[in-house]
C-alpha cells in the first residue's frame, strides 16, 4: 500500500505483522523524476512491497472551499468583499452558488454580491445556494439531488407559461367591447376561452414531457390558473369555456386525473409522489373548489393497506404497522361523505378517492353512489 503525503515523498506500507520489523513497515523515499510526464522511479528494496512508480493525482474540480491550492478562510455571511484571500482560484476551482467555474462566475468578487467567500458550512450561503439553482422548483421542496435536465427544462418552460397567461388573464379582465362581437349593446365582453386554451395547450405539452417534469408543469401551471376568478363584467359568450369558473374546473380536474394515474402507476419514488401531493394542498383553492383540495392523496396499487383492501383480506380498512396505525379513508365524490354517511358503505374515509381508478376490479364498490 502507498499514498502520496506531499511534493517528493512516498509513504510505503508493509504488509508485514512481525513486531521486530515494525521499524521498517513505513518508509519515507525521496522521488525523483522519471521522464516529463511526471512519472518517479523509485529505488530498489528488499521490502515485500515495492513501489516502482508514483505519479502526482490530476487536479480534479473543486469547490473554491475545498481548494487544495489555494488556502480559504470560512465566514457565516460576508457578501461585502473577498475575505483574505478567498478571491484567489486555481483553474479548477467551482463556484459553489453558481455551480461554474469560478473564473466564469459574475459575481466572485464583486461587492456586496461576491460569491468567493461561500462554503458549504453556512446556512446563508446553502440558502443563497438553493435559491440560485433550484428557482421555481424550490416551491416544490425539491433537492439539487432531484434535479435533472428534464426538471430543468420543465422550469424554464413553465416560467416562460406562467408570463404568457399572465398577459391573457389580463386582457381577459379587461374584455372586449360588445361591439366586436356584433353587438350592438354597450359595454365589454369577457371570454374566458383564450386563457383556457393556453392552459390547455400547455398541459398536453407537459403528457408529452419526462414524468417528473410533466408532473411538475402541470401542478405549475394548477397553481397559475387556479388563482383566477370571473370577471365582473357585462356579457360571457354562450361558449362552453367562456365562463371562468367553468373552465378552472375542467382543468383542474384535468390536472388532477393525470397526476392520480402517474401517482397510482407508480411513476415516482414516494418521496417524489409525496412532494407532489403536498404541493398541490398548498394551492389557493376557490370555496367552489374546495372540495378538490385532497384530490391528489391517492395511494399506489403497490401500497400494502391498499393491496389487502382490494383483495378482500382487510375489511376494516385499518392497519397497524410497528404501532402506528394506518386508516384507508374515502370520501364519496356522489354524496361527499365518508365511511359513515355515504349510504353505499363504500366510502372509508377522508383522503383516497378510490372512484375513478378501482371501478374495473372492484366490484364490491358499485353500489348507487360509487359508480
Ligand atoms: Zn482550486
Ligand atoms: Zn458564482
Amino acid at each position: 500500500m502507498c499514498a502520496a503525503v506531499g511534493s517528493g515523498e512516498v509513504i510505503i506500507l508493509s504488509d508485514e505483522d512481525d513486531e521486530a520489523e515494525a521499524d521498517a513497515s513505513v518508509l519515507l523515499v525521496e522521488v525523483e523524476h522519471k521522464d516529463k510526464n511526471n512519472e518517479r522511479a523509485l529505488p530498489g528494496s528488499d521490502e515485500d512491497l515495492v513501489v516502482t512508480f508514483s505519479r502526482r493525482a490530476d487536479l480534479l474540480p473543486h469547490a473554491r472551499y475545498d481548494c487544495p491550492i489555494q488556502p480559504f478562510m470560512a465566514t457565516e455571511c460576508e457578501i461585502s468583499a473577498p475575505v483574505h484571500n478567498n478571491k484567489l482560484i486555481c483553474e479548477q476551482c467551482f463556484c459553489y452558488i453558481c455551480d461554474k467555474l469560478a473564473s466564469q462566475c459574475e459575481s466572485w468578487s464583486s461587492s456586496g454580491v461576491c460569491h468567493c467567500n461561500s462554503h458549504k458550512r453556512s446556512t446563508f450561503w446553502n440558502n443563497l445556494r438553493n435559491n440560485t439553482l433550484l428557482g421555481g422548483l424550490q416551491s416544490f421542496n425539491l433537492t439539487l439531488c432531484e434535479i435533472d435536465s428534464h426538471l430543468r427544462h420543465a422550469e424554464s418552460l413553465l416560467c416562460m407559461f406562467k408570463a404568457e397567461l399572465s398577459q391573457m388573464f389580463s386582457a381577459y379582465l379587461n374584455g372586449k367591447p360588445a361591439q366586436e362581437y356584433g353587438l350592438k349593446l354597450q359595454g365589454n365582453v369577457h371570454d374566458y376561452t383564450p386563457v383556457f386554451d393556453c392552459v390547455s395547450s400547455f398541459l398536453t405539452l407537459a403528457e408529452k414531457q419526462d414524468s417528473r417534469a410533466g408532473a411538475i408543469m402541470q401542478l405549475g401551471a394548477a397553481e397559475a390558473f387556479v388563482r383566477h376568478y370571473s370577471a365582473s363584467g357585462t356579457f360571457v359568450p354562450l361558449l362552453p369555456m367562456a365562463n371562468a369558473f367553468a373552465a378552472r374546473t375542467a382543468l383542474i380536474n384535468r390536472v388532477i386525473s393525470f397526476l392520480q394515474r402517474q401517482i397510482v402507476t407508480c411513476e415516482f419514488t414516494l418521496e417524489f409522489s409525496h412532494k407532489l401531493q403536498e404541493f398541490y394542498k398548498t394551492l389557493s383553492f376557490p370555496a367552489p373548489l374546495k372540495a378538490l383540495k385532497n384530490s391528489l392523496c391517492v395511494r399506489a396499487w403497490e401500497d400494502v393497506l391498499l393491496g389487502s383492501v382490494l383483495r378482500g383480506q382487510n375489511v376494516c380498512g385499518f392497519r397497524k404497522d410497528k404501532g402506528k396505525r394506518t386508516c384507508w379513508w374515502s370520501r364519496c365524490r356522489w354524496c361527499n361523505s365518508g365511511r359513515s354517511g355515504c349510504s353505499s358503505r363504500a366510502g372509508t374515509g377522508s383522503c383516497v378517492d378510490i372512484s375513478e381508478w378501482c371501478r374495473p376490479t372492484t366490484p364490491k364498490f358499485s353500489s348507487s353512489c360509487w359508480t
